[in-house]
């Protein structure tokens, strides 16, 4: 099968990039980005920036509308209950972080935090960080042979004292769907809050919020086609309004004196100092850009991709997967050479993979490894990139082994 991208022709990074020679599989780390988005950035930076929520005039009005626009895509995109329920950040790190310090007078000493033994750092730090300020204890649910969180474990692990669980949607190293459903109901039925990292889940296919249940969801717009520097943190209304202002500045203030100050409810409590705007603005045309694909298509065109990806691997001696996963990437180490030998060679021959401990460190030496090579696929990726990958890979193990 071709396996050819209708959609590579509109991404000018990749076509950049091949013409330098370069194959590009690492888009879990960051993706590439359409020519809209790189058009709205251009538009809204060449017709004059402003300012937003804060200029009466006309620059600051138009910025304004366009920011607050992205807003309601957004909250269209993940079928929040309300716009207001839509955050903006500086990324999905960000977001976790607003939450371990927006959340943290809730908590006492002796309660319970859960996370799961797959969390990017990310979604692992700062409740790590948070449960040693606070007396906490951090519970790391464990994974099965395939790389899912382990359900029956999990319903063990979680009980009366755990107060929030904190898991990934979809795993950046093993590339598996996490059965969010049934933990979040078990943490809603003991009255924990939840937080769902979906850095790498908002990127294949749509979420709806509401049905999915959880109180709080993230996500990066630059894994998602768009601009870099921008995150979202959705959260349900009422757990939005348990959340303590966490960072102070601009226009997030309702009023001030010198000795004390009142706060905005969220979003704007919570958007503190001036935004990324063109960042946001452009967001919302990568939202625009992706309500516009064939869904069917672009999920078909990722799984034939992902299955061609597995199944060159399965073909090669030595090539150990991590885990078992479904869609997007794929970890995998080769019996007898390192990761970084082995990452070095392919770089050499222009194959941009990653190398390495992938931000999940205490999930490498769970695993009983030093890192792993992912390969990681877009919409844009054609099969001719996984040829190029895999011709890459048999010449380095050829001089490797
Ligand atoms: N969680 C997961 C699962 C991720 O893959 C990433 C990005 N590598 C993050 C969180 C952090 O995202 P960002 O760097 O955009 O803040």
């Amino acid at each position: 099968m071709s396996l050819i991208s209708p959609w590579r022709a509109a991404f000018p990074g990749i076509l950049a990039l091949e013409a330098e020679g370069q194959t590009y599989l690492d888009s879990a780390a960051t993706a590439q980005k359409p020519q809209a988005v790189l058009d709205s950035l251009l538009g809204y930076l060449a017709s004059g920036a402003a300012n937003v929520h804060r200029a009466q005039h006309l620059p600051g009005e138009r910025a304004t509308r366009a920011f607050e626009g992205t807003r309601d895509k957004a909250a269209a995109w993940l079928n929040a209950a309300s716009r207001d329920e839509i955050v903006f950040t500086r990324g999905s790190t960000e977001a976790l972080n607003l939450l371990a310090y927006g959340l943290e007078h809730l908590l006492q000493p002796g309660d319970e935090l859960v996370v799961s033994a797959l969390e990017h750092h990310a979604n692992l730090l700062p409740w790590q960080q948070l449960a040693l300020r606070r007396g906490l204890k951090l519970v790391v649910l464990p994974l099965d042979v395939t790389g899912s969180i382990d359900q029956a474990r999990s319903a063990e692990l979680i009980g009366p004292r755990t107060r929030l669980l904190a898991v990934a949607q979809l795993s950046n190293v093993l590339g598996r769907w996490q059965p969010l459903r049934e933990l979040l109901a078990l943490a809603r039925s003991l009255g924990a809050l939840s937080v769902v990292d979906g850095a790498q889940g908002a990127v294949h296919g749509r979420h709806d919020m509401q049905a999915l249940g959880c109180d709080f969801y993230v996500c990066s717009a630059h894994k998602l086609y768009g601009p870099d520097g921008v995150g979202l943190l959705y959260g349900r209304g009422e757990a939005l309004a348990q959340l303590r202002h966490w960072q102070f500045g601009g226009e997030m203030v309702l009023d001030a004196d010198y000795q004390d100050a009142r706060f905005r409810p969220a979003p704007l409590g919570f958007e503190a100092g001036t935004p990324p705007v063109s960042g946001v603005i452009a967001l919302g045309a990568a939202l625009d850009w992706l309500a516009g694909l064939d869904q069917a298509a672009v999920a078909g065109h990722e799984a034939a991709l992902h299955a061609k990806l597995l199944a060159g691997l399965g073909l090669r001696d030595g090539v150990r997967l991590l885990g078992a996963p479904q869609l997007a990437l794929a970890s995998f180490c080769v019996d007898g050479v390192h990761n970084a030998d082995l990452a070095h060679l392919l770089t050499e021959q222009g194959i941009a993979v990653r190398a390495g401990h992938h931000c999940a460190m205490p999930l490498m030496k769970g695993l009983g490894l030093s890192g792993a090579i992912r390969v990681s696929l877009g919409l844009y990726n054609d099969g001719a990139d996984l040829d190029r990958f895999f011709d890459a890979l048999d010449q380095a193990l050829e001089l490797l082994r």
